[in-house]
């Protein structure tokens, strides 16, 4: 395990704001850390699995997280998913970036089922990066789409040129081991007036429990503003941010020295560490509650 310090303020003060993660669903529980900067509210895992299990791990996330380890069921796990609204709301937010020539990029596609909307109502050509050997091989003889099979950083590390006017981090970029990096190496593969789309949980709020919100492979846990000074770091500013999506943070960022305005720091709530670990706190006794009262309710429905 490596000890981690704040990606935004370097070494100070931590304190451990959870101890449990999951991976599968209803699957093993693997214990990791989470802990809070006292300074700037970012959370994130510390101490953390070493490079080489993370890249190890992130191989087999999609298939582990989701359930499926063949196509048969992957066909199940979809048809219980609603892909298609999943596909028309992040066209719906992303239309005015989106024209038929727009090259998009979809790091962890999973089967595909985002660009596939994509390219049938926008036209777009399109490009999935996704580490699952399951879900790839399906997105390419299901949908017939192109999908470069591996992890984020084994496309970084290949050759390309600056050709995605839009690149798309769907609940991708809390998964990084190293955000900044990783922010500069994309803007490298995005065009000029390119944009990149970031949805992120919110620790800020959200509606699973506190130990189910805690996912091990999620490596940073954002607060719009946090997020909002990650994506700074690497190079990029917030020029949209969905204030009506709850639980979840998504915006679209464009490269620094882009024309567009960004959306100014005084409009993100300026939520302190203690105010995080108190809701955080809160959140676990309630869900404590719900559990005991969800407990009686089915000891009474079996006596
Ligand atoms: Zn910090």
């Amino acid at each position: 395990m490596q000890n981690v310090s704040c990606l935004l303020c370097g070494e100070g003060p931590i304190r451990v704001v959870a101890s449990r993660g999951i991976v599968a669903k209803n699957g093993p529980v693997i214990p990791v850390s989470n802990v809070i900067c006292l300074r700037c509210g970012l959370v994130f895992q510390s101490p953390r699995p070493e490079p080489e299990e993370l890249e190890a791990m992130s191989r087999s996330y999609t298939e582990e997280r989701h359930g499926f380890t063949s196509p048969k069921e992957l066909q199940k796990y979809l048809s219980g998913v609603s892909w298609k609204n999943k596909g028309q709301a992040l066209g719906a937010f992303l239309a005015e970036f989106l024209a038929p020539a727009t090259r998009v990029l979809d790091l962890g596609c999973g089967p595909g089922v985002v660009i596939k909307y994509l390219r049938e109502n926008f036209s777009c050509p399109v490009l999935g990066v996704e580490p699952s050997k399951v879900a790839a091989d399906f997105a390419r003889s299901e949908y017939g789409l192109p999908v470069y099979g591996g992890t984020l950083d084994d496309f970084l590390r290949s050759d390309g040129v600056a050709e995605f006017g839009v690149i798309i981090l769907h609940h991708v970029f809390e998964h990084l081991p190293d955000p900044v990096a990783s922010l500069r190496a994309l803007r490298r593969r995005m065009t000029k007036d390119g944009v990149l789309y970031v949805e992120v949980p919110d620790v800020s709020s959200f509606s699973k429990p506190v130990d189910h919100f805690f996912d091990a492979m999620h490596l940073w846990s954002f607060t719009p503003a946090t997020l909002r000074a990650t994506l700074s770091r690497g190079g990029f500013k917030i020029i949209r941010w969905n204030r009506a999506k709850r639980y979840r943070i998504q915006v679209v960022a464009a490269a620094d020295g882009d024309s567009r305005n960004e959306i100014p720091e005084e409009e993100y709530p300026t939520i302190s560490a203690d105010e995080i670990i108190r809701s955080l706190r809160t959140k676990r006794l309630r869900d404590k509650t719900l559990g005991v009262a969800r407990t009686l309710v089915h000891f009474r429905s079996r006596h």
